[in-house]
């Protein structure tokens, strides 16, 4: 079955045609600027379309310009917040379109866009099948002791303040690969994976479920990202708050200011990696707080699962910065585990074993890929016979 993925965000809308089966990308494209051009001016880069509709037009005219009339199966939804209510992808219609909508005061940035997507395929496609994919699925098999924040009930009751956690399509997608190489059943994997992109979480997977995740209420809470803090005294925030910074300065420091761009100046982990090989101690120290914070992590949710089984490192900086992975394995040596060297440097899209025989766990690269994660549980809810 011909997929298309859609991931829609405020002002850009990223789209794949997936062949299923083949787990094949067919075309893709990146919309920008929605809602602040005039249409796009014709010279073959598509920009500036005056909203999500029109940038829906505009996808399907490039899709039809490179692949012709094809026969598309489905289209899946990369939706960020499914609130408490969807724990697994479902197919759309208006009922469960206003109910993603109702959620857009938990992501206020992400849900609107995700719904404008929605509608706007609605009304050019009527009779294509929709399924919303949402980001904080996996995780509502967290139990309470895990979700609960110790705060007044009412903020959970009237607010709905708890912890959702995100990246579970990649989270879920990587467990199933993980647990395939190491040759168990997904419902028997315990281990912890490590989603290290300029985003970054961790979750305790137990049986095969999120069991525990580190990111929270929203994103921000957690491993140190590429901008994002993550764990900090919330004590912090009041201090600010009464030398007078606003809740919009608050946010912006913390989100797009702090993580390792705040410690090290870069965003980016090569850099902040070769600019510590060069001998910038901010950027060595930004790598010693950032590798540290994920291995205290990896230590609690190995207590969370039980004894995890396997340590599995994914995404941008998991799949690709050897360096990383080796300083947080450097502080796992009371949980017995050790790299290879060589095979922690060898480079590789396979999923891959990089531990040593001799390492209490085997610690595993597996690539992640959400995209064909949405395309396959889209493709499983339309016809449930094709699911893997
Ligand atoms: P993602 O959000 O998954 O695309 O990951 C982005 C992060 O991965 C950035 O911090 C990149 O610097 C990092 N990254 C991507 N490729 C590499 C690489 N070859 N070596 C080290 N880090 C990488």
């Amino acid at each position: 079955m011909l997929v298309l993925v859609i991931n829609s965000g405020s002002s850009s809308l990223k789209y794949q045609v997936r062949d299923v089966a083949a787990g094949s990308v067919l075309t893709e494209g990146l919309i920008e600027k929605i809602g602040m051009g005039n249409g796009g001016d014709g010279d073959g880069e598509i920009e500036g379309p005056r909203d999500h509709a029109e940038a829906l037009e505009q996808v399907g005219a490039a899709i039809h310009a490179e692949l012709g009339d094809l026969e598309l199966g489905a289209v899946g939804h990369r939706v960020v917040h499914g609130g408490e209510r969807f724990a697994e992808p479902v197919l759309i219609d208006n009922e469960i379109t206003r109910a993603i909508e109702r959620l857009n005061p938990l992501a206020p940035l992400h849900n609107p866009a995700n719904v404008l997507g929605i509608r706007a395929i609605t009304r050019k496609w009527p009779d294509l099948p929709q399924v919303a994919v949402f980001d904080t699925a996996f995780h509502r098999s967290l139990p309470e002791h895990a979700w609960r924040y110790a705060v007044p009930d009412e903020l959970y009751t009237n607010h709905g303040i708890r912890r959702y956690g995100f990246h579970g399509t990649s989270h879920e997608y990587v467990t199933h690969r993980a647990a395939g190489l190491l040759g168990v059943p997904v419902d028997e994997f315990d281990g912890v994976i490590a989603h290290l992109g300029n985003g970054a979480s961790v979750t305790a997977i137990r049986g095969g479920k999120s069991v525990d995740t580190s990111m929270g209420f929203t994103p921000l809470e957690g491993l140190v990202m590429g901008t994002r803090s993550g764990d900090l005294d919330p004590s912090i925030l009041v201090f600010l708050g009464r030398a007078g910074w606003t809740p919009e300065d608050i946010d912006t420091m913390l989100n797009r200011e702090s993580g390792l761009k705040g410690l090290a100046g870069n965003n980016d982990m090569r850099s902040v990696v070769e600019a510590s090989e060069a001998g910038d101690a901010k950027a060595s120290m930004a790598l010693a707080v950032t590798s540290y914070r994920l291995a205290k992590y990896i230590g609690g949710y190995h207590v969370a699962v039980g004894g995890a089984k396997a340590l599995v490192f994914t995404a941008g900086i998991g799949e690709n910065s050897y360096q990383f992975r080796a300083l947080v394995a450097d502080k796992l040596g009371a949980l017995g585990i050790e790299l290879d060297a060589g095979l922690n440097s060898q480079r590789s899209k396979e999923p891959r074993v990089i531990s040593t025989p001799e390492s209490a766990i085997p610690v595993l690269v597996v690539p992640t890929d959400e995209e064909q994660a949405i395309a396959e549980a889209t493709a499983a809810v339309v016809h449930p016979s094709t699911a893997p």
